[in-house]
């Protein structure tokens, strides 16, 4: 496993658990607003480190932490993934794992054998407008695939969009919610211009919080639950 980056501690990551975050190193798609282009371009990578180091951590930690999330970067990209989680399961950690949805045939590995606990999966954009938003050759069945898995797994799940307000209209938003329509929970991520892939997303903007609020009631007419975060 590729892990360019360790949190040692998040009360927020996994809702209503204490957890770590370890941040998988490479991903698939080339999201422009990516805020965490050390992880997904290579020119900027640092060095892994190294599984023997994590283990000795989460050994340590047994008691004290609930859950490790992992995130990236993509972690469904690791070619063993399935094999690490058996690990950390062998010690008894809760695992929740971020995704973008581009690898349905791992996430049904991980459903299947019982390895993730919560599944936090970015749903970027209308199903025609992926491989434009993501700037990646995805195939926007695969995404769809992963959404319909998701919501038949019986795991707690969370879909998320982060809005850049060039890139989502408002039409966009809603052909999003037909997507998940009855999901349990969907989070609209406001885009923070902090750090970004592209560097010319750092002067883009996110809507109104007033226009989150229209946006939060009009998509809790697809869905079951909707936060602005
Ligand atoms: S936002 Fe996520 S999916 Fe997009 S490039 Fe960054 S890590 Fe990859």
């Amino acid at each position: 496993m590729k892990i360019g980056g360790l949190q040692r501690v998040s009360l927020i990551d996994y809702p209503g658990k204490i957890c770590a975050i370890l941040f998988t190193q490479g991903c698939d798609f080339r999201c422009p607003y990516c805020h965490n282009p050390e992880l997904v371009d290579p020119d900027q990578y640092l060095e892994c480190i190294p599984e023997e180091e994590i283990f000795s951590f989460l050994e340590k930690r047994r008691g004290k932490l609930d859950a490790v999330s992992i995130t990236g970067g993509e972690p469904t990209i690791q070619p063993d993934l399935v094999e690490f989680i058996e690990r950390i399961k062998d010690i008894n950690y809760l695992v929740k794992i971020d995704t973008n949805g581009s690898r349905p045939e791992i996430l049904e590995k991980l459903i299947n054998q019982k390895l993730v606990d919560y599944i936090a999966m970015d749903v970027k954009a209308p199903l025609e407008r992926y491989r434009k938003i993501t700037k990646s050759n995805v195939n926007p069945d695969s995404v769809k695939r992963s959404i319909e898995m998701i919501m038949d797994s019986g795991i707690e799940y969370e879909f998320r969009t982060t809005v850049v307000k060039s890139l989502l209209k408002i039409d966009d938003l809603q052909k999003i919610g037909r997507l998940i329509k009855d999901a349990r929970l969907y989070v609209l991520q406001k885009f923070v211009p902090s750090k970004s892939l592209d560097k010319r997303f750092l002067s883009k903007t996110t809507y109104s919080d007033k226009h989150f609020e229209i946006l939060k009631e009009e998509l809790g007419n697809y869905v079951h639950r909707v936060v602005v975060r």
